[in-house]
């Protein structure tokens, strides 16, 4: 039988019944899986069970910060000891198996816990919340519920999570639930302005010059209401930048007035384009994502196409558009 809930009860209880737990996320990991993963690491260790953190793609360089992190383990294969040595496994915001990028997670039971609307719930238990702001939010409220006081540390892991996936409380996710769940975290230890510095003030000088290359791309199209930039291969190569430079890049274009949907798509090898979509308000990119193989939220979302990076930017522009022109 499997369970799914809103709320952190059947979690907890399952993961402290664990001995030895894998804890993995998604591709591309951000601050809202990280610094979940890393609180969770801290709550299993109060409960009493042992944790290993792997994850397919590396920590960006501003969140290997992150207290623990030091403790991830990147890679393409699970541990030699997977399956046997663990008794549990638990997803944090994998809103598909395949999105941790690893195969063969289902020879352990699995806890999945995620914010992702569309969820199919394929875990054992399943805490899923699409209210939640964050993953973090939610592994806050596991703490609450396990009884256990969450360390400075961990109040700072979440604190990451939360406000990284609520752009500093500045998107619609930031509800008065999430500036509540901030605020208890700064009252366990969480400190706002160091943050702050380790997310924004740490850009490699890289990321940057990419930024440059990236913005004399920039194209505004549907009346100024649609933004694209583009990342190619040559300009990684002349910003000595990789994909791990781009964080940033698509906010820039949203910030200008009047664009209410964004398109950054980066090339990091040949016919592979990864793309990032920002909307604000009604567009929903997610929409769009999905038809392309993605997902995500409504107003943040990605996808991956196999094409030339021209071809890439054609069939997105002209679904981005289409996104936008429904909205009227
Ligand atoms: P980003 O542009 O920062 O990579 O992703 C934005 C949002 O879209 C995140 O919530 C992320 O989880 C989701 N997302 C990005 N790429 C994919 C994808 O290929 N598949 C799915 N299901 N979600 C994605
Ligand atoms: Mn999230």
């Amino acid at each position: 039988m499997t369970i799914t809930s809103t709320e952190p009860m059947e979690a907890v209880k399952r993961l402290s019944e664990a001995h030895r737990v894998l804890l993995t996320c998604h591709l591309n990991p951000d601050g809202d899986a990280l610094g979940s993963e890393l609180a969770l690491v801290e709550l299993a260790g109060e409960l009493g069970v042992e944790t290993v953190v792997v994850n397919r793609d590396p920590t960006p360089a501003n969140l290997a910060l992150l207290p623990g992190a030091d403790r991830i383990l990147v890679g393409d294969e699970l541990p030699e000891n997977f399956p046997e040595a663990f008794d549990l496994v638990v997803t944090v915001e994998c809103p598909g198996l395949e999105r941790s990028g690893f195969e063969g997670l289902t020879r352990v039971p699995i806890v999945n816990i995620d914010h992702h609307p569309a969820n199919p719930a394929y875990g054992v238990v399943n805490y899923l919340d699409e209210d939640a702001p964050a993953v973090g939010e939610m592994v806050w409220k596991m703490f609450a519920e396990a009884g256990v006081w969450p360390s400075a540390d961990a109040a700072t892991n979440l604190f990451v999570a939360l406000t990284t996936d609520t752009g500093d409380f500045r998107y619609s996710n930031a509800t008065g639930r999430a500036l509540r769940a901030g605020a208890e975290m700064v009252d366990a230890g969480a400190e706002p302005a160091k943050v702050a510095e380790w997310v924004h003030g740490n850009r490699s000088v890289a990321a940057v010059r990419l930024l440059g290359e990236a913005l004399r791309t920039l194209r505004l199209d549907c009346g100024g209401r649609m933004a694209v930039v583009t990342v190619d291969q040559e300009a990684f190569r002349r910003a000595q930048a990789g994909p791990e430079d781009t964080e940033e890049i698509v906010n820039v274009p949203r910030s200008i007035a009047g664009v209410e949907a964004v398109a950054f798509l980066k090339q990091w090898q040949l016919e592979e384009v990864r793309v990032s979509l920002r909307s604000r308000g009604d567009v929903d990119v997610r929409a769009v994502a999905v038809d392309f193989g993605g997902g995500g939220h409504q107003n943040a979302a990605g996808c991956t196409l196999t094409e030339s990076l021209k071809e890439a930017e054609a069939q997105i522009a002209a679904a981005l558009a289409e996104a936008i022109e429904v909205t009227g």
